[in-house]
């Protein structure tokens, strides 16, 4: 991009600058990006920009340059606001490898609009009104726009109609920061609530390609990032994780590739070991929950059992002997407790409790 402004002024845009010319009042700034990038990532800023600026040495020891370009009169909150961009990056590599664009730079352009995930020149607008997560000041704007370099920019959905897979694993992705920064119990709360907020009015999937304004709904962040939530619990931390990354970093599914659901599903059903397909149909292509039944068979019996999925699944069920993880299909379980039982106490599922 080769963009000529008023001289005093500076232009900001994707991939590394070239040169800087001046001729009478006027400056042209050239950028050039050697990645494939998104079209609506091809975006230039122009402000009254100073640069912050630092090195950055990713998880797999790249050093890539860091960069801010900042309002002038609020120069003096760049180093606080790189110091967060350090803090995330961390935690995204950590569950999602390393940073995806090493080869150019790491960056961030304060806007007058909240946050755009614009490839390696991020929208900031959130006016650095920090919060505070487990004591640590934490921007959740910065931290969900940047997430998007992973999931958006390296991982594409080929349609829209997939875009739970930006949006919704992204938002996972602000959820890690959570229990990175404050705990699992934190995590836990916040899961519970995203639970809650979701409106389960359309499928997050509604075909195989569909327009934007179908696809653009609130569930494709929620209950997408909450369907992550619930393959966690299903699959273990142990198998979870590295499944997650792998569908950030393994070059069939990143950069120049795109991504459908169905992918995501073999990926994560191969390394679960049986076919996960069930769950990735309830959760993603209906408003279903999941409906578990409980009978109570004897004084102190229960008979708990699914009612709408053809797969065991685990459920944390909590009896008087404390909470046990069981293994639950449709023919059903038995269950013995003196008190009451509480089925998944935790919210590993968006379900419907049916007692009898
Ligand atoms: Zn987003």
């Amino acid at each position: 991009m080769i963009i000529t402004i008023p001289k005093g002024l500076v232009a900001t845009a994707p991939g590394l600058l070239q040169k800087v010319t001046t001729k009478g009042n006027k400056s042209t700034y050239h950028w050039k990006t050697n990645y494939t990038i998104s079209n609506y990532c091809i975006l230039f800023n122009i402000g009254k920009y100073k640069l912050a600026k630092r090195m950055f040495t990713t998880v797999n020891g790249n050093k890539v340059p860091m960069e801010y370009y900042v309002l002038e009169e609020n120069f003096s909150q760049a180093e606080k606001l790189m110091d967060l961009f350090e803090q995330s990056t961390r935690i995204l590599e950590k569950y999602f490898g390393e940073y995806p664009w090493v080869k150019e730079r790491i960056a961030a352009c304060e806007t007058p609009h909240l946050g755009m995930e614009h490839q390696t020149n991020i929208a900031y607008g959130n006016k650095y009104r920090y919060e505070k997560m487990g004591g640590k000041d934490f921007d959740w704007l910065l931290h969900h726009e940047y997430g998007h370099e992973w999931w958006a920019n390296k991982v594409t959905n080929r349609d829209w109609a997939h875009m739970w897979i930006q949006e919704g694993i992204c938002t996972f992705g602000d959820a890690m920061a959570t229990r990175e920064l404050a705990g699992e119990e934190a995590y836990l709360k916040r899961m519970q609530q995203t639970g809650r907020n979701t409106q389960n009015r359309y499928p997050v999937v509604r075909g195989e390609e569909v327009d934007s304004d179908s696809a653009y709904i609130g569930d494709i962040y929620g209950k997408g990032a909450f369907f992550m939530h619930t393959l966690r619990y299903i699959m273990g931390d142990d198998i979870f994780s590295p499944t997650l990354k792998k569908l950030a970093t393994d070059p069939q599914y990143t950069y120049d590739n795109t991504v459908v659901t169905a992918d995501v599903e073999k990926l994560f059903s191969g390394a679960y070991g049986n076919s996960l397909q069930p769950v990735f149909h309830l959760f993603l292509y209906t408003t279903d929950k999941l409906e578990i039944h409980v009978r109570q068979t004897g004084a102190d019996k229960y008979l708990v059992r699914l009612l709408n999925m053809d797969m065991p699944l685990p459920i944390d069920i909590i009896t008087d002997q404390g909470k046990q993880r069981l293994m639950v299909d449709k023919k059903g379980i038995n269950v013995s407790s003196k008190t009451a039982i509480q089925i998944d106490p935790s919210m590993f599922y968006l379900k419907k409790v049916i007692m009898e």
